[in-house]
């Protein structure tokens, strides 16, 4: 295993670093300490995004054919590991070009592709993932809105939950039941704007305008809104979350923090044996978890049987973002008050909700005994 750069990715990793340099405003930091979906981050992606894309830093690794520049897969994930180490400036958008178009890459049709790649590619349209219900969360399967065939349309009722972005979202990647059994799910391509949509806000300790209730009441949905075939919706959906199979680079933001505060920290009397074993321990963490989200992207890009390590990589990054979290609240609480550092004040929240968003850290550890160690049935 050898997980040198190359000469061309050393490169892209400086292009990157100059280009942030360039493009992130003074108040920045103040900026993505607000919580992913809120109204300043957002809004500020839609400003950034374009000029990444003008760059050629936003979907450089999607195919020619559909506008990219058929970068390598790790070419993207250099790029996304810089971002998220300086607090994601992309905001909801790296959604649309990690999986949603994807996804509609492989199952879309010539229209979805024309009305829907196009935007993306630009940097400059927000979406949803409408999956999670009250009662459908790791249990999925269990989801109960429905979409009812009418002619050639369907009707939708039900409900989502936890919907990030949904109040600033155009789009919604949608998933309903289209059929009597557990496993008939279909996805849905819909406008947020449609009518009988619903959008109401659930206060959270993640912060202002990032997670969302929402309502479908009698919302016609067009046939040809559907991506994929009727009832396959579990295969374009697994095809989809394969991309975000390893998770996101939390590792590395958390490293910044930690060092950050060790800074703080350095000199003062308070930094000592037990300040300095514990910061040995976090950076070992993010290391550690790095290494593991390495190898689960290089098994991905070679197409390697799935070894289970990319939800040992998964569990792996939750722990060192929790572990940091807890370091900075044990030893340097005064970072928590005043707005010296918004970003390492608000490193908590991020790690409460780490092992719950994109599906809860629990389901890695059953996955983890039932995959790596044969347990289970
Ligand atoms: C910040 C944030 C953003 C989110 N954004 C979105 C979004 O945009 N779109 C969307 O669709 N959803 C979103 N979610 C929802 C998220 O996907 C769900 O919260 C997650 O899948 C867990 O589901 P749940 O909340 O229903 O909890 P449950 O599934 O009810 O789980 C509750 C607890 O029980 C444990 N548990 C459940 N089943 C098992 C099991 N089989 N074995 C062991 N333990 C188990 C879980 O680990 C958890 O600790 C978001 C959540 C958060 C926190």
């Amino acid at each position: 295993m050898e997980f040198g750069w190359t000469p061309e990715q050393k490169a892209l990793r400086q292009k990157v670093a100059a280009f942030l340099d360039a493009h992130l405003p003074e108040d920045w930091e103040s900026i993505a300490s607000q919580s992913p979906g809120s109204p300043a981050v957002t809004e500020f992606s839609k400003q950034f995004c374009p000029k990444l894309a003008e760059a050629g830093l936003l979907a450089s690794h999607w195919p020619e054919e559909f506008g990219g520049a058929g970068a390598s897969a790790w070419d993207h994930f250099i790029v996304g590991e810089m971002l998220w180490e300086a607090g994601e400036p992309r905001g909801p958008q790296y959604y649309n070009v990690n999986w949603i178009g994807p996804a509609i890459m492989q199952y879309g049709t010539a229209e979805q592709q024309e009305q829907h790649l196009g935007r993306m590619l630009k940097g400059d349209v927000i979406w949803c993932q409408g999956f999670s219900e009250p009662s459908a969360g790791s249990d999925l399967a269990a989801l109960r809105t429905r979409a009812e065939r009418e002619g050639e349309s369907y009707v939708v009722n039900g409900q989502k939950i936890w919907t990030s972005y949904a109040r600033l979202a155009e789009f919604c990647f949608l998933l309903a039941r289209t059929g009597a059994g557990k496993k008939e799910i279909s996805v849905f391509l819909i406008p947020m704007d449609r009518k009988g949509i619903t959008v109401r806000p659930i206060d959270s300790v993640v912060g202002d305008g990032d997670l969302h209730e929402v309502f479908l009441d009698d919302v016609e949905v067009l046939e040809s809104e559907r991506l994929g075939q009727e009832g396959l919706g579990w295969e374009v959906v697994r095809y989809a979350l394969n991309f975000e199979r390893v998770g996101i680079p939390r590792y590395a933001l958390a490293l910044r923090t930690l060092n950050r505060t060790v800074a703080e920290l350095q000199g003062s009397a308070s930094f000592g044996e037990g300040a300095q074993i514990a910061a040995a321990s976090a950076h070992s963490a993010c290391e550690a978890a790095r290494i593991l989200v390495y190898e689960a992207v290089g098994q991905r890009m070679k197409s390697s049987p799935d070894t289970g390590v990319a939800s040992i990589a998964r569990l792996s990054v939750v722990r060192a973002e929790n572990q940091v979290a807890d370091f900075v609240l044990d030893w340097t609480p005064q970072l928590f008050v005043g707005d010296e550092q918004p970003m390492v004040a608000t490193h908590h929240k991020r790690a409460i909700s780490a092992g719950i968003a994109g599906g809860a850290a629990e389901i890695q550890l059953n996955l983890i005994a039932r995959n790596v160690l044969g347990l289970g049935a």
